[in-house]
């Protein structure tokens, strides 16, 4: 049986605050939405919403509720294969709440919503257009599910005016199964980076692994090789850390020396940026990292 390893050091942290982070706090009182930055505790609202060196402040917003439809083996998201119907003034709500609020680059994600025909991709894609009317000078990244690998809602998102377009495929493909809801797979997750080149080949693809659910350096070297493959220009890695006790285990922390050396082999190979450190998630510094590597 897997005995769980001790948190190490380096994941001990305090909440930074950068320059802005009290500005975007304050401003977001009374905007009614709902960011995964805060409801996730996530440790980097203060490099996130500090912004950095280019002084870009990043924040996630997650669309269409709370409940999700399916149930991945590593998130703490709650599981409904019912959930609540889309609020269909969501997307000109959140557009107007965020171009209100004094964010430089905004992440939208969303939990998968399987129930839906089109698995939600015309949320994403109206929330963005709307975004991009209200407020042209915020940069847009969104991370979609995989729409069932309904290949025409990934299109539809793909051409809605974005600036990145994220999906994510988590671990390696021997522990996808185990690490993934069942209806995701490694190779639909492939398709849908690939997929949103084909459609409008000038778009920024982006993609996170967690590390430390088991997989071997020839694993994660493998996976990089694939995704570069298929044009993905950016990547995140970082610590898998467990939710709670029903949660999958952690089976190893990642040294900081680990991560940095995937950081610079991803960079060899190619990527227009490689984000990766223990507390490094998918959206971490997102708008720091498009300015400083991508629109320089
Ligand atoms: Fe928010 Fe993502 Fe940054 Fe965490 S890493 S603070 S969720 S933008
Ligand atoms: Fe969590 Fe996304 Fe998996 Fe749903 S699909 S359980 S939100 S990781």
């Amino acid at each position: 049986k897997l005995k769980q390893p001790r948190l190490p050091e380096w994941l001990k942290t305090e909440i930074p605050t950068g320059k802005n982070f009290g500005k975007i706090k304050k401003d977001l009182r009374g905007l009614k939405l709902h960011t995964v930055c805060e409801e996730a505790r996530c440790p980097n609202i203060g490099d996130c919403w500090g912004g950095g060196e280019h002084q870009t402040a990043t924040a996630t917003i997650m669309l269409m509720g709370d409940e999700c439809t399916r149930g991945c083996r590593f998130c703490s998201v709650k599981t409904n294969r019912a959930p609540k119907a889309l609020d269909p003034h969501e997307p000109e709500h959140t557009a107007e709440a965020i171009s209100r609020w004094g964010l430089d680059y905004v992440v939208l994600t969303s939990v998968d919503r399987d129930d839906l025909a089109d698995g939600g991709s015309n949320h994403f894609a109206e929330t963005i257009r709307k975004i991009k009317q209200k407020a042209p000078h915020i940069l847009v990244e969104c991370l979609t599910g995989d729409f069932g690998g309904n290949l025409e809602g990934v299109a539809n998102v793909a051409v809605s005016g974005l600036d990145v377009y994220a999906h994510n495929i988590e671990t390696v493909e021997a522990l996808t199964p185990f690490v993934r809801d069942r209806r995701a797979g490694f190779r639909q997750s492939l398709s849908v980076l690939k997929h949103v080149k084909e459609v409008n080949p000038a778009m920024i693809t982006k993609t996170s692994i967690m590390l430390g659910c088991g997989e071997t350096d020839e694993e994660v070297q493998q996976t990089l090789e694939e995704l570069r493959k298929i044009d993905v220009d950016c990547v995140t890695l970082g610590q898998y850390m467990r939710p709670t006790k029903r949660h999958m285990k952690v089976h190893e922390y990642v040294t900081p020396e680990k991560f940095k050396h995937w950081e610079t082999t991803g960079m060899n190979m190619g990527f227009k940026y490689v984000a990766s450190g223990p507390l490094v998630r998918s959206s971490y510094k997102a708008g720091e990292f498009f300015i400083g590597n991508i629109l320089k």
